[in-house]
């Protein structure tokens, strides 16, 4: 069997669940399973509402939900079949009445607790899970709507619930395997749960892929499709360099450094459960279905390219502490970033010297608390508009002369900090934020122009729009 997940505009209106249909035909022999998340923008739209309830605006609450609602209304009256559609407006409107009262309890409450925004917010999934499954029995395919929560069984932290494997995994099982048995289509929600008293929960903001791969390792899938607004992952960013092509094969760890250096297709975390039993993950684009999309497995082949992508992030922070008393001395470090653990700041990569260390951020709000902390350690300084560079490729650990070869074709920019650990996949470094550009265009010039290094199987390039695309 294959997990198909689709994400939030790939289910935004009809006509993308329309094309979700024929994607789902073609690959009916592989028994395929159903995920998806909301249509685009309900979950924000909903909690919204439950906000406004919160702020006392009890009508406004009700007439946004009456827009969502209208939405919904008329996707279903589109794509349902005519001996369908009551019986669908009917589930919708339940649904929606569910809501009603929520948003009158949040009223009554005078605040939103993050339990009734997991019980306002799971309908964003229900709903759209509700409408794909009637557009496909409206095109002939057996689908079943299968509510997920008593199988995906959470914690109770409300609005990010951890799920609870042990109990989740049979459950999954059990519920699914006959269905597939059968050869039906299950239809599910990602994102959404319930805990031991049977609470909706919600595992986190953009958790629908986690609840793929989760479904997807829990069944032992043979692979795992997440369809989504964009071709897969890309050499670069193809905003700023229109030659970036579609990187074919990736390895989860190369997939992972992207993601934490900028790249927003996926965040490859969610994807472990997945990856740690060797189901491969395909990134797939719901309005290019004809495109192979990106395959991120466990480990990939060697391939003849050293460089598989070039990663970047504005607006980077650098954060200098120089100080004698670090000479010798112990429990400095540990030190200096219980001031960052205390602001709640990630610090994104690191270079010390014997005197001073650097660091880069990327979150600057509460940089004055920060800097007023790190004063009693040293002598501080900032550099704003920054920029972090980061290429990533599994061959790096391998080839000598790598680094020569990234300085030399970058030679009028100037470089302050880098970072490349012994085994590690990628070469990281800091440039002025108006530099960027110059520097991404001659790096993608270096290692990917010369056609031998483009990955062998690169479809069209198209028009792409992919480091930075939503899902
Ligand atoms: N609908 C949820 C969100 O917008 C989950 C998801 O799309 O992955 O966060
Ligand atoms: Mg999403």
């Amino acid at each position: 069997m294959i997990v198909m997940k689709f994400g939030g505009t790939s289910v935004e209106d009809a006509a993308a669940i329309g094309r979700l249909v024929s994607i789902v035909r073609r690959e009916l022999s592989r028994q395929p399973l159903i995920v998806v998340s909301a249509m685009g923008k309900t979950t924000n739209r909903l909690l919204a509402c439950a906000q406004l309830a919160a702020e006392g605006k009890r009508e406004d609450a009700h007439n946004e939900l009456a827009a969502i609602a209208q939405h919904h209304f008329n996707a279903a009256e589109e794509l349902a079949s005519s001996d369908h559609s009551a019986e669908l407006s009917a589930s919708l409107e339940l649904r929606f009445a569910e809501v009603r009262s929520y948003l009158d309890d949040i009223v009554a409450e005078g605040r939103l607790t993050p339990r009734l925004s997991d019980s306002v917010a799971a309908n964003g999934e229900l709903l759209s899970s509700l409408i794909v499954d009637a557009a496909l029995r409206a095109n002939g395919i057996n689908s079943l709507w299968t509510d997920v929560r008593p199988m995906m069984r959470t914690s109770n932290a409300f609005t990010r619930a951890r799920v609870e494997f042990e109990t989740a995994t049979p459950r999954l099982l059990a519920g699914f395997g006959p269905i597939l048995a059968n050869a039906g289509v299950p239809v599910t929600q990602g994102f959404i749960g319930a805990d031991s008293d049977g609470a909706t929960t919600t595992i986190g903001r953009g958790g629908s892929d986690y609840s793929g791969a989760i479904i997807g390792a829990a069944l032992d899938a043979d692979e795992i499709e997440i369809w989504t607004d964009v071709d897969g992952i890309m050499t670069t960013d193809p905003q700023l360099v229109p030659e970036a092509a579609k990187v074919s094969l990736i390895s989860f760890a190369e997939a992972a450094e992207l993601a934490y250096f900028g790249a927003k297709v996926l965040h490859p975390s969610t994807l472990l459960p997945a990856i740690a039993k060797e189901i491969p993950v395909s990134v797939r684009n719901s309005r290019r279905p004809e495109l192979s999309g990106t395959r991120i497995v466990r480990t990939a082949p060697l391939s003849r390219a050293l460089v598989k992508a070039i990663a970047f992030k504005r607006g980077i922070t650098i954060v200098n502490v120089t100080s004698d008393r670090m000479l010798m001395a112990y429990g400095f470090l540990s030190r200096l970033f219980e001031v960052f653990a205390r602001h709640q700041t990630a610090v994104d990569m690191v270079s010390t010297s014997e005197v001073s260390v650097s660091v880069t951020l990327d979150d600057t709000h509460r940089l004055e608390g920060i800097i007023s902390e790190l004063r009693e350690l040293g002598e501080v300084s900032v550099e704003s508009d920054q920029a972090l560079i980061c290429l990533v490729g599994e061959q790096l650990k391998f080839t000598p002369g790598v680094a020569a070869r990234i300085f030399s074709s970058i030679e009028g920019v100037n470089v302050s900090m880098i970072s490349h650990g012994a085994s590690a996949i990628n070469v990281s470094f800091v440039v002025a934020g108006d530099q960027v550009e110059e520097a991404v265009l001659a790096l993608h010039r270096e290692f990917f122009h010369e056609g031998h290094e483009v990955h062998e199987g690169n479809e069209a390039l198209g028009v792409l729009r992919v480091l930075r695309g939503s899902s």
